[in-house]
C-alpha cells in the first residue's frame, strides 16, 4: 500500500490519458479512461508517488530536525519520551534503553561535536529497529493466529513509498517509520498486510476482513495519510 489513499474515477473517453490531482479535503484522485487496466493505474500512481507526496507534504505538519540533545522528545509507538543522555567511560557504540518514562542513551564521553551526534543517532536507530521488530512481530503473531494464516518472515525497512507489503510467499515487510506511530495505527497496517495472505487484492472481501479486526480502519488509514511526515526516524 502506498503511504496515501487515492480514488479512481473512470472516464468514458477513449482518447485520454490518466491524470492525478491532489486536493486538501478530497485527497488524491486519479482520472483514468475506462479501458486502462487496474495494474496500469497502480503503476502510474507509483511512478508519480514522489510528486503526490510532495503535494501532500505541503499540507502535512513537518517535524523539526532531531538534534540529539538531552531532554529532547523522541516518539516510540505513539508516545513521546524525553532523551536522557549519559556519558560513558567506555569507548564503543552508544547504548539505548527505555523504561516507562524515559529513553536513556549512554554515549562515550570521548565523542564530541558531530561525532557525538552521529554516534547518538546510530545508537538510537539500532535500538529503534531492534525493539521495533520485536513489537511488530508480536502484533503479526497475534493477528496471524486470529486470522488463521502463516507468514514466512518479517522485515523492517527504510522505504519511502509503502507502509507495508506482503509478497506471494507471505514475506511481510514494514516501513520502519511505523515504530513511531501509535499502536492502533501500527495494528491497522499489520492487519492490512496479514489480511493480504487471505485476499491478495483490495476487494470488498479484503476490506470486510480488515474491518472485522479493525472497525476504525478508515480513520487509521487517514491518520497515516495526514501524519506520515511526523514519523521521521
Ligand atoms: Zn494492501
Amino acid at each position: 500500500m502506498p503511504p496515501f489513499e487515492y480514488k479512481v474515477i473512470r472516464s468514458k473517453r477513449i482518447a485520454s490519458g490518466a491524470t492525478i490531482s491532489v486536493h486538501p479535503e478530497r485527497g488524491v484522485t486519479v482520472r483514468a479512461p475506462f479501458w486502462l487496466p487496474a495494474f496500469a493505474i497502480k503503476k502510474f500512481v507509483e511512478e508519480k508517488s514522489d510528486w503526490i507526496m510532495k503535494h501532500l507534504s505541503v499540507r502535512s505538519p513537518r517535524p523539526e530536525e532531531k538534534k540529539y540533545e538531552h531532554g529532547e522528545k523522541h516518539l516510540f509507538f505513539g508516545r513521546e519520551y524525553p532523551l536522557n543522555i549519559i556519558e560513558s567511560d567506555t569507548p564503543g557504540r552508544t547504548r539505548v534503553e527505555i523504561n516507562e518514562e524515559i529513553l536513556t542513551a549512554s554515549v562515550y564521553k570521548g565523542y564530541v561535536g558531530p561525532k557525538r551526534i552521529t554516534e547518538l543517532k546510530d545508537g538510537m536507530l539500532r535500538w529503534y529497529l531492534e525493539t521495533g521488530i520485536l513489537v511488530i512481530t508480536e502484533k503479526v503473531n497475534y493477528y496471524s493466529e486470529q486470522i488463521g494464516v502463516d507468514y514466512s518472515r518479517i522485515d523492517i525497512k527504510k522505504v519511502s513509498s509503502i507502509w507495508g507489503s506482503c509478497s506471494p510467499d507471505n514475506k511481510l515487510c514494514f516501513n520502519r517509520k511505523l515504530i513511531m506511530a501509535p499502536h492502533e495505527i501500527v495494528n491497522y497496517v499489520v492487519i492490512h498486510e496479514v489480511c493480504h495472505m487471505v485476499h491478495r487484492n483490495h476487494s470488498s472481501h479484503f476490506w470486510g476482513l480488515v474491518a472485522k479486526f479493525d472497525p476504525r480502519y478508515k480513520e487509521h488509514r487517514r491518520w497515516l495519510h495526514r501524519n506520515h511526515l511526523l514519523l521521521s526516524i
